[in-house]
């Protein structure tokens, strides 16, 4: 079995270009830290909707969760 187990936290942003919710930044630190610290950053964004490519805030985030999930090695992810 091929699984890894992911931690992290999953921002979302508004896309500038397109407006919609769709820009993700995935952010999976070593060590627990608090809210405050990932909103303190700054991240690498794609919007899933438009392609849209750039760096938000973490200040700016509409949501941010917190992902906690075993991923399998998975083959030929989408389409
Ligand atoms: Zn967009």
């Amino acid at each position: 079995m091929n699984a890894r187990e992911t931690r992290g936290y999953l921002l979302t942003f508004r896309c500038v270009n397109c407006g919609k919710h769709e820009l993700f930044a995935k952010y999976a630190p070593e060590d627990i830290v608090t809210e405050a610290q990932i909103r303190g950053r700054i991240y690498q964004v794609t919007c899933t909707s438009c392609g849209w490519q750039g760096q938000a805030c973490g200040m700016s985030a509409v949501h941010v969760s917190h992902i906690v999930k075993l991923e399998a090695k998975v083959a030929g992810q989408g389409n």
